[in-house]
């Protein structure tokens, strides 16, 4: 069974970056209204994920460390469940394979549970005190898979994904506060209130955040709300383009062009747009077949889903220049 942990763990955790979306998400899926992230070296030294959610009583954090051990209710057609389709109820099992991880949880109404694991066995168990939430701490990330180790690159590249994974989630959640220390100083900070906006100077600056203009439209189909850059604020890549589909981050080339063609010429050749754009569709409308690990997916009404973003994106510019800024 520690092997079969220890290869699954090979699909799930490819990278610190990896521990760090699987734990934040189920902080997020636990009701959390803050998630605290504080790493050492990249988390490569360690990971601590310490959230205000629901927590878990000592027979459900024991069970959480065995594979498929998923407490919650899969509606395939249900895209915010799709995103963990390839591993769900695998996650706590795998990293726990390929670390030494301790967990304190606790529902808030009595002594909570303590856990600690090495490569998977479990080494200790007690008590933890009553706080309501749950306390991760992942070490050594990969001390007992040599090969994994090895092809970690650098702090600055393992950061940067870390990075990447925290935007999107705080992109996808501004009701959650999210709290980042890397070595001990702050190095990112939402404050949980529900402002997109503020999310967005979080991440991108306050001068790209006075340079938003909001957006929101709703068809019998699809709500689109969310925040477009003026053409004047640009990027040289896509990376900048948000796309969350019910609450759930996305890449979609398709849905990237739309918005493109949106910009039309005010955009010069070759830049991309600093967008978050948030979908909201009857689930059922989301395929099913999709690539969770690559955040890609399908939709019916494609054609029906492009036209609208596109003349949104249109629409508002449209806007924007029959009204002088001041
Ligand atoms: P999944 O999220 O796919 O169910 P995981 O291995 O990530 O699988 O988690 C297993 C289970 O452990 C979850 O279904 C949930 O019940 C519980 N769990 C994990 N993390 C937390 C948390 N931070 N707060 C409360 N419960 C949690
Ligand atoms: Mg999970």
């Amino acid at each position: 069974d520690h092997l079969a942990n220890k290869i699954a763990a090979g699909e799930v955790v490819e990278r610190p970056a990896s521990v760090v979306k699987e734990l934040v998400e189920n902080s997020i899926d636990a009701g959390a209204n803050w998630v605290k992230i504080d790493l050492m070296e990249a988390g490569l030294q360690r990971i601590r994920i310490i959230d205000d959610g629901a927590g878990m009583d000592e027979e459900d954090c024991e069970r959480a460390f065995h594979r498929h051990a998923t407490s919650k209710i899969i509606d395939e057609n249900d895209l915010f469940h799709v995103r963990t389709l390839g591993f769900r109820g695998e996650a706590l099992a795998s990293i726990a394979a390929v670390s030494r991880l301790s967990v304190q949880t606790s529902t808030g109404e009595e002594a909570g549970t303590k856990l600690e694991f090495e490569g998977g066995h479990l080494l200790n168990q007690g008590k933890s005190d009553a706080r309501k939430g749950t306390d991760i701490t992942v070490e050594e990330l990969f001390f007992n898979t040599p090969a994994r180790l090895k092809y970690m690159k650098t702090i600055h590249t393992e950061l940067g994904h870390i990075t990447d994974v925290l935007n999107r989630m705080a992109l996808a959640h501004p009701e959650v506060q999210f709290l980042c220390t890397h070595n001990e100083k702050q190095i990112f900070k939402t404050n949980g209130r529900g402002d997109l906006l503020q999310v967005i100077a979080s991440i991108y600056g306050r001068n790209v955040a006075m340079k938003m203009v909001p957006v929101e439209v709703e068809t019998a189909d699809f709500t689109i709300t969310g925040f477009i850059a003026k053409p004047e604020v640009y990027r040289s890549t896509r990376q900048y383009m948000s796309t969350i589909i019910n609450g759930c981050f996305i890449r979609s080339i398709p849905l990237n062009k739309a918005i493109l063609q949106g910009y039309h010429t005010l955009l010069p050749i070759g830049k991309s747009p600093i967008v978050v754009l948030n979908i909201e569709m009857d689930p059922i409308l989301v395929d099913v077949n999709v690539h969770p690990a690559k955040m890609e997916v399908r939709f019916s009404k494609e054609k029906e889903l492009y036209d609208l973003i596109e003349e949104t994106v249109r629409e508002v510019f449209r806007k924007q220049t029959l009204i002088p800024d001041v």
